[in-house]
C-alpha cells in the first residue's frame, strides 16, 4: 500500500494589504475597463472560481472582461500599482488549474476579445483576437477549404488564448504539431501595461523566438490579446479505422510498431477497457466492449492514400491478432467511430468525480507503464480509465474517486503524482498538452534540476519581475513565493 497520501495542491495565502482595498482596486479597474466590464459582486465572481479542475475553488476579488487590447494595458497597470496579482483566463477549460484564482487576484478574461481580425489565404495565416474558441478559428475558414490543425477535445469552448497559454495539442496534433507549431505571432499585454508583438505572419523572423518561450508560458508572462495563426488546406479525405485487442500491452506493442513503420496516421488513440465500456455506455458508438483496448487511427489524403495508409495499418496491426477490425467507408461510420471517443470525458463524469493526468512517455514504454498504472490502481484502490493520444505517447490516466468520500481527492491527488513520475522515470515528461498550473508544480523537481528550474524562473522575472501575473502556478509554491518576496513586488501605493 503506498505511503499516507498528502495534498499536494495548497494556495499561497491571499495578501490581506490587497483584500483590505478591494473597494479601491474596483473603482481602479473601473476607471481602466469601464465598470460595465467588471464583475465584483460574489454571486457574479463564482463563475470564475474555478477551472475544469473543479475539486479547486476560489472566489477572486474581481473579474475584468475588457474589450480592447488598450483596456487590458490599463487595467494591468492600475494591478500593478495595487500590487494585485493577475489571472489571465480564456474559457477556464484548464484541467491543470491554470485559471485558478486566489482572494487577492483579479481575473483578466479575455472571452470579450473574440474577432476574427484578417484572413489571408494566399499565405495562409488568419489573425484573431484571442478570446475566440479554438473551433471558430477552423469555422472562420471552413468554406475556403482551410482548417486550424490543433484541435483540443474542448475545442468547441477554449479559446487561442488558452490554447497558446498551454502550448495545447489534441487527437490531430501527431501529424501536424501542436501549438507551437502552428503558432506564427502574438499580441501581448505585459505586466506594466506595455503592448508588444511578437512574430508575425512571415515564417522564421528575425531576433530571438519570442513565441516559442510565450507559447506554453502558462499565463506567467503577460495576457496575450491576439494572435497569428498558420492556417492549413483541409486534406483531400480523412478516414479512420477501429481496432480491438486482447490486452494493453498487445494494443501498446501494435501503436509503436506503427510508429515504427514510418506511416504517419493524422491521429492514433487509445482507449483501454474501463474507458471503452464508459464511452460506449454513454455515447452508443457501437464500439466493441468485449476487447482489452481499442485503437483508433485516423489516416488522410487522397482516396488513393487513404487507401495505401490503411492497407499498411491493417498488414501491422494482423501481427498482433487484432479481435475486431473496422475499417470507416463513409462519413457517418467516421462519425461513429469518433463519437465515442469524443465523448470520454463526458463518459467519466456520469460515472464518477476524476481526475485527469497528463503526462508523457517514449512510445515503446507503454506496455510496461499501463502495467505499472494497472497495478497502482489496486494498491490506491482507486479505478483508473486510459484515454490517450497514443501515437505521441500522450497519456490521459482518468483517475476515478469520490469527492465526498474523506481522504479519496487526497488518495487521487498522489496516485496520479506517482503516475507522473513514473511518465518522467521511463524517460518522458510531466506534461503533454495541459500544462503544468497548479497540479503539477510540485513535481517539476522531478523533471528538472535545480539549475533547470533557476533559468526557466529567471525567464519569468525579465517578462514579469515582480511575479504578479499567475504567480502560484508552474514552479514549486515555496520556490515562487521566496522569488517574489526577493523581487520586491511594488508598494500598494496607487
Ligand atoms: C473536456 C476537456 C477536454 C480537453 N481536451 C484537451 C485536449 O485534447 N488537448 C489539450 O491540450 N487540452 C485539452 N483540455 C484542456 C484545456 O481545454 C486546454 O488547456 C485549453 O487550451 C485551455 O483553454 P482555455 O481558453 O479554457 O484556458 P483557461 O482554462 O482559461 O486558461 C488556461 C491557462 O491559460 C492562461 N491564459 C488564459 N488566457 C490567457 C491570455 N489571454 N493570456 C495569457 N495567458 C492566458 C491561464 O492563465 C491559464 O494558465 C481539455 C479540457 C477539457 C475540460
Amino acid at each position: 500500500m503506498p505511503a499516507a497520501a498528502a495534498t499536494l495542491i495548497e494556495m499561497p495565502r491571499p495578501d490581506a494589504t490587497v483584500i483590505a482595498r478591494r473597494a479601491e482596486i474596483v473603482a481602479a479597474l473601473e476607471a481602466a475597463a469601464g465598470a460595465e466590464n467588471v464583475i465584483s459582486q460574489p454571486a457574479e465572481t463564482l463563475a470564475y472560481e474555478c477551472d475544469a479542475l473543479a475539486a479547486y475553488r476560489c472566489p477572486p476579488l474581481a473579474v475584468v472582461l475588457p474589450r480592447t487590447t488598450e483596456q487590458v494595458s490599463a487595467v494591468l497597470k492600475a494591478c500593478r500599482r495595487f500590487a494585485v496579482p493577475v489571472v489571465p483566463r480564456g474559457s477556464g477549460t484548464s484541467l491543470a488549474g491554470g485559471a485558478l484564482p486566489t482572494a487577492d487576484s483579479v481575473v483578466v478574461g479575455v472571452s470579450r476579445l473574440n474577432r476574427v481580425l484578417e484572413i489571408d489565404l494566399a499565405n495562409r495565416f488568419i489573425r484573431v483576437e484571442a478570446g475566440i474558441t479554438n473551433l471558430a478559428v477552423s469555422e472562420a475558414v471552413a468554406d475556403d477549404g482551410f482548417f486550424y490543425a490543433p484541435d483540443p477535445s474542448s475545442q468547441l469552448a477554449c479559446a487561442i488564448a488558452g490554447n497558446v497559454a498551454m502550448n495545447s495539442g489534441g487527437a490531430h496534433c501527431l501529424k501536424y504539431g501542436v501549438t507551437t507549431n502552428n503558432l506564427l505571432g502574438v499580441r501581448m499585454v505585459l505586466m506594466n501595461g506595455d503592448i508588444v508583438e511578437l512574430g508575425g505572419p512571415h515564417l522564421d523572423p528575425a531576433g530571438y523566438d519570442l513565441i516559442g518561450v510565450v507559447c506554453g508560458s502558462e499565463g506567467q508572462f503577460g495576457v496575450v490579446t491576439e494572435a497569428v495563426l498558420r492556417i492549413l488546406p483541409k486534406p483531400e479525405g480523412a478516414r479512420p479505422i477501429l481496432m480491438g485487442f486482447a490486452s494493453n500491452a498487445i494494443a501498446g506493442a501494435c501503436v509503436a510498431d506503427i510508429v515504427k513503420s514510418g506511416v504517419l496516421p493524422v491521429a492514433m488513440e487509445f482507449m483501454d477497457r474501463p474507458a471503452v465500456i464508459a464511452c460506449e455506455n454513454f455515447a452508443h458508438a457501437g464500439y466493441p466492449t468485449d476487447v482489452a483496448a481499442l485503437l483508433i487511427v485516423e489516416v488522410e489524403g487522397s482516396p488513393a492514400e487513404i487507401d495505401e495508409q490503411l492497407a499498411r495499418i491493417r498488414e501491422i496491426a494482423a501481427r498482433h491478432e487484432p479481435q475486431i477490425v473496422r475499417e470507416s467507408r463513409s462519413a457517418v461510420q467516421s462519425d461513429l467511430i469518433w463519437k465515442g471517443r469524443k465523448a470520454a470525458f463526458g463518459a467519466m463524469g456520469q460515472l464518477a468525480d476524476y481526475m485527469c493526468m497528463d503526462g508523457v512517455i517514449p512510445t515503446s514504454r507503454l506496455p510496461g507503464v499501463l502495467a505499472r498504472v494497472d497495478e497502482m490502481s489496486a494498491e490506491y484502490g482507486l479505478k483508473v480509465a486510459n484515454v490517450f493520444h497514443a501515437g505521441d505517447g500522450n497519456l490521459h490516466p482518468l483517475i476515478l474517486y469520490d469527492a465526498n468520500k474523506p481522504g479519496d481527492q487526497e488518495k487521487c491527488e498522489a496516485f496520479g503524482a506517482d503516475i507522473l513520475r513514473l511518465c518522467v522515470e521511463v524517460g518522458g515528461c510531466l506534461t503533454g498538452e495541459h500544462g503544468v498550473g497548479i497540479e503539477k508544480r510540485e513535481l517539476m523537481v522531478h523533471q528538472y534540476s535545480p539549475a533547470d528550474l533557476e533559468y526557466q524562473m529567471r525567464v519569468k522575472d525579465v517578462f514579469d519581475p515582480d511575479w504578479l501575473l499567475n504567480p502560484a502556478k508552474v514552479f514549486p509554491i515555496a520556490a515562487s513565493h521566496a522569488r517574489r518576496t526577493r523581487n520586491h513586488p511594488p508598494q500598494a501605493a496607487p
